[in-house]
């Protein structure tokens, strides 16, 4: 059993019936927080997550809402006025448009870049805007800065991704995070977290499971680490933002990569 250092704290995690999302809520919940859940249609995989995150003690409400619009980020905030503070918010939900050819200008319409912004960038910042006054309540009544972390991307960073528009998106996120880190201290930190490729239902989605599988073999064999990530490895760099092990950290975006923005070029096969 972890350590409960989190335990009594609120914390509300956008995008959590899947993947990275779920990780994150479940590391909280094992570390002792209430989480609420948050997914827009994936219900059956949310009450997954939720049943997951009670069975590990934590109280967990589940809400149904798009973060792209500010009526479903009143709806998260609403949730969380029921606890009266908020001393946690992860801004996780994320979608792609797949257009992997950057060349091809063709493959990505103007809907495809705006639908990917309103989920990706617009969402963390309707989500800053609703939950700000529980997240200053947080610091208010526990003198205790509350933790917000974004789920970026490498591709904001390297430009490499799934499409033009994703990685533009995961660079306006980065910029965003540094913004809202100088103008919410003291009271909110405001972190960013970039993973490199997770083996998620993305991948797995878009492709069969046989080339699934032959992909995470190159991504293996093409990072310095030599492993390709999943979501439990991405939550576990997360935790550090959302502890107080990072109480004097703000502004930052951490890459969890396995080393592949070094741009690696293996002198000998693996
Ligand atoms: P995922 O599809 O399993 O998770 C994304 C979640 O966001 C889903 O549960 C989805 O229902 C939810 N979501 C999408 N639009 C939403 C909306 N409008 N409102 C509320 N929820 C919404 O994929 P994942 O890989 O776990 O992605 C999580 C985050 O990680 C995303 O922000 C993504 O950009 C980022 N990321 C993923 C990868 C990867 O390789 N999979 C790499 C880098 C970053």
């Amino acid at each position: 059993m972890a350590e409960q250092d989190l335990a009594g704290r609120k914390a509300l995690v956008t995008g959590s019936a899947t993947g990275l999302g779920r990780s994150i809520a479940i590391r909280l919940a094992e570390r002792g927080a209430d989480l609420i859940i948050n997914c827009t249609r994936s219900l059956t995989d949310a009450e997954e997550t939720v049943a997951e995150c009670n069975r590990l003690g934590a109280q967990t409400q589940l809400v149904a809402a798009d973060v792209s619009t500010e009526d479903g980020c009143r709806k998260l905030a609403d949730a969380a006025a029921s606890w009266g503070r908020l001393d946690i918010l992860v801004n996780n939900a994320g979608i792609t448009r797949h257009a992997r050819d950057h060349a091809d200008l063709d493959a990505l319409t103007r809907e495809d870049f705006m639908d990917t912004y309103a989920v990706n960038v617009a969402g963390p910042f309707l989500m800053m805007q609703a939950c700000k006054p529980l997240l200053l309540k947080a610091h208010e009544e526990t003198g205790r800065a509350s933790a917000v972390l974004n789920t970026s991307s490498i591709a904001g960073v390297t430009g490499i991704g799934s499409s033009v528009a994703y990685a533009a998106t995961k660079g306006a996120l980065n910029t965003m995070t540094l913004s809202l880190a100088r103008a919410l201290a003291p009271a909110i930190r405001v972190n960013a977290v970039c993973p490199g490729f997770i083996g998620t239902r993305w991948f797995k989605d878009e492709m069969g499971a046989e080339q699934y599988e032959r992909l995470e073999e190159s991504v293996a064999k093409s990072t310095p680490l030599g492993v390709a990530s999943g979501p439990d490895d991405i939550a576990d760099s997360a935790m550090f933002f959302l502890t107080d092990a990072s109480r004097h950290v703000t502004g930052e975006t951490l890459l969890v990569d396995a080393g592949t923005h070094l741009g690696y070029a293996p002198l000998t096969a693996r």
